[in-house]
Formats: C-alpha cells, structure tokens, sequence
C-alpha cells in the first residue's frame, strides 16, 4: 500500500498503523467526548447572528484543546490558531448556526429550544435542519487531534468557527472584518457539510463544482385596490403575480442553454386579506440559482424584463411596474481546486479506504457562502461532503417506506455516528496532507 504520508510518518507509523492509530484515537474521543458534545448542540441550535451560547461553547472547548482564539469576529464569528513551526497555513471552516424550524425527527434528543427570530421578531422553534452541529462537532474533534498531533504536522492551523450560513451572510461578515489582514491569509482552506443524501461515513468530493451560485430576489407588485365584486375599478395584483410566476418558468426552459443549469423558484407569494377584497400590493419571493456568471445575468436580466413588461401588459403606468428588487444574500458558485482535490482524494483513500470516497455529482442547485473566503483573493479550497444517512434509510426508501427527509425539513436526521467521526478523520487527514514543511 503507498501512501503521501508513508515518508513523514516512516520514522514514528506506517502508514496502515497511522491510519488504524487515527482510526481508534477519533473512535475513542467520540465515544468519551464529542457523542455528548454533539448531543449538547443539537438540543440548543441558535439562529444565523445569534449564536451566542454556541459560539461561547466553540471558544472554550478549542482554547481547551490548546489554540490561540479570538472571538467576535464578524459577529459571532471565531477564529482559533495553532501555531507549530515553518510551513503552510492552512484554514479549515465549520458554520454554525440552525434554522428556524420544529423539529418532528421523532429523536429522543430532538430540539425543542425557542429564541425570537431577529427578522420577523417573532418567537420560533430552533433546529439544527442541516447539520451545522455535525459540523461544530468535528471541528472540536479536529482540535484535539490535531493539538495531540503536532509531531506530525508543521506549519500554522486556523479554525474557523462561522456564524450566519444559512443567511449567507457570515463568510462575507468575517472578511470584512479584515480576517485575513489580522490572521494571516490561508495557503489552503477546507470545508465540509454533513449530507442527509449520501451513505452515512463516506466522502463525496467532486473537482469541480460542488455548490451553485445563488441570489435572492423579491419581486414588489403594486396593483390597485377595490372591492372583490368590482374587479375594473383595480388592478388585480394576484392576477398579475400569478401571470408573473408562470412567465419566470420559461426564463430556465426557453432561455439558458439546455446544458446550462439554472433555477427560478418563486418560494413564497403573499397577497391580500380577505375574500372580497383586491389587493393593493402582492410580495414574490424567489431564489435563483446559476452555474455562471453569464447564466447569472441571464436569469436576474430576465425576471427584471418578464416583471416589468407583465406589469405594461396588466396597463399599469410606467412608474407603478413591478419593482424587481436583488438582495445583498447573493453568493457565488463553490468551485473546487481540482488538483487539490485530487491529491486530497489520495489522502482520504489512503488513510479510510477506497470505499470510502465517491464523486457522486449532486443533483440539486445548492449554495454556500463558502467562496467568500476563497474568491477573492483566490485561494485553493476544497469543500466535501460527509454523508449522514444509514445505508438502510435508502434501502427502505427504495422499497417504498418513508423518503429519506432533506436538509431544512422537520424530519432531518443525521447519524452522528458515524458522520462527525468521518468528519474529524477526513479532517484530519487532509490537514496532515497539507501541513508539512
Ligand atoms: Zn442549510
Ligand atoms: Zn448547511
């Protein structure tokens, strides 16, 4: 068996002993440890930028585990260093925060925290819907490996702990909070997310695109109000919504290339208050998702000329047209660096076995703020997936039982075990690739 770390590890390991050495040690912490841990943050999720007992909790247990931490960056944001002599600094990202969501996953540990959402005010059930407390977890776990580890790795460790993920709002908050001004700017920089579609434990790493770029646009109607019974007296703006959605669904169909992915989903349509009355306004809300650049202006070109022009067709005048209105919550594609991913993918199968890591190329058009650390300036990255689900979930999927739930719904399950453990081993295995001199 060859492996990369055969010759930094000739004098102490072989390479099977360090991986069954790696192995055991995660196996051991996690039955002692991060089981608890885990359990600890999936039944207190905090909303994106109010993560505060989170963050608190993150701050101590990696200042346990030996780093340097500083907090408050970007918000909740945390930013932990390991300095062990001359090398690489190398970056590896965990987000932190959980969902406005009630969880019904039926788990003996499922959430039942509350905390008042900061954008509507309201009082609402929390959840880890997408597995940022596997993420946390096997960041903590990473830590402690890797601070038990130094004789293995040189160069300087930084663990970032990100608020606002689901927002899209941390990654960008941290950066410009002059992160890499005041921390050093990474030579490399990781990432993973626990994924409810892939078997539970294996690595999914793609070269090329593992997320798609995203904005969030909200579509403003203004109509004119009147009695339900008198529909010429206004101008009817769920008729003119409702014209407007079905015309944005030819903008994918008809306009982007058909080897081109994109998508327009209108998630949300809010009008009126009762039976007999026409509305004076209706609300879109939609979220849009490219590949590229050019597929970008495509889509967001195209809702703003459909809105406006079906506004002209309903005969509103031109300073009453629709308002097409593109959010700051705008994210670019995750790419990864193929070569980089390529030699971690010799790693991985070194150290955890060839069954162990897929190139399953995903299906749907997730996003991630991710970039925002790797975009500018550019820096090699490369973001993998755990997965989180057992084998038997899919088979009774397939059997025609109960599908296997999505990340942000109710039902979102993850096994911990044995997703933070190929969390931390994963981790581990790429940084010790990585931090050599
Ligand atoms: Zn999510
Ligand atoms: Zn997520």
């Amino acid at each position: 068996m060859t492996n990369r770390f055969a010759c930094f590890f000739a004098v102490f390991l072989t390479a099977p002993a360090l991986a069954a050495d790696l192995n055991d040690a995660v196996r051991k912490d996690y039955d002692d440890y991060l089981a608890d841990l885990f359990d600890h943050f999936h039944r207190n999720p905090e909303l994106s930028t109010i993560e505060f007992e989170t963050a608190r909790r993150m701050a101590k247990e990696l200042r346990d585990a030996g780093f340097d931490v500083t907090e408050n960056v970007g918000g909740t944001g945390i930013v932990a260093l390991l300095e062990n002599g001359p090398g690489p600094l190398v970056m590896m990202r965990a987000d932190m925060d959980g969902l406005p969501v009630e969880e019904k996953s039926g788990l003996e540990n499922a959430s039942r925290a509350t905390q008042t959402d900061p954008i509507t005010g309201n009082t609402v059930f929390t959840m880890h819907a997408c597995g940022h407390d596997v993420h946390i977890t096997s960041l903590v776990g990473t830590a402690r490996q890797m601070a038990a580890r130094k004789d293995a790795w040189s160069g300087t460790l930084m663990l970032i702990v990100q608020p606002a993920e689901e927002r899209v709002l941390g990654a960008r908050a941290m950066k410009d909070d002059d992160l890499w001004g005041r921390f050093g700017r990474p030579d490399y920089a990781l990432a993973f997310h626990v994924s409810s579609s892939d078997v539970a434990g294996v690595i999914n790493v793609s070269e090329g695109m593992p997320y798609a770029g995203a904005d969030t646009v909200d579509i403003i109607i203004h109509g004119v109000g009147a009695h339900g019974a008198s529909p010429h007296r206004g101008k009817d703006p769920i008729v003119l919504g409702s014209q407007i959605v079905l015309a944005l669904q030819t903008l994918v169909a008809r306009e982007l290339s058909p080897r081109e992915a994109g998508v327009v989903t209108v998630g949300s349509f809010h009008s009126g208050t009762k039976h007999n009355i026409i509305s004076d306004e209706a609300h879109l809300q939609l979220t849009v998702r490219n590949t590229s650049e050019e597929t970008r202006n495509i889509l967001l070109n195209g809702i703003k000329r459909i809105a406006e022009n079906m506004g002209r067709v309903a005969g509103l005048p031109e300073d009453r047209l629709p308002e097409v209105i593109v959010s700051d919550e705008s994210v670019p594609p995750t790419r990864n660096n193929a070569e980089l991913a390529r030699r971690l993918k010799v790693a991985w199968a070194d150290s955890m076995g060839d069954d162990a890591v897929v190139d399953i190329p995903t299906k749907g058009m997730g996003a991630e703020d991710f970039p925002f650390f790797t975009d500018d300036p550019e820096i090699p990255s490369v973001y993998w997936a755990i997965g989180g689900t057992p084998q038997k979930d899919f088979d009774t999927e397939m059997a025609g039982g109960p599908p296997v739930p999505s990340h942000h719904s109710p039902l979102f399950k993850i096994s911990p075990e044995p997703a933070v453990r190929a969390g931390v081993e994963s981790t581990v295995v790429a940084l010790l690739a990585l931090l050599q001199e």
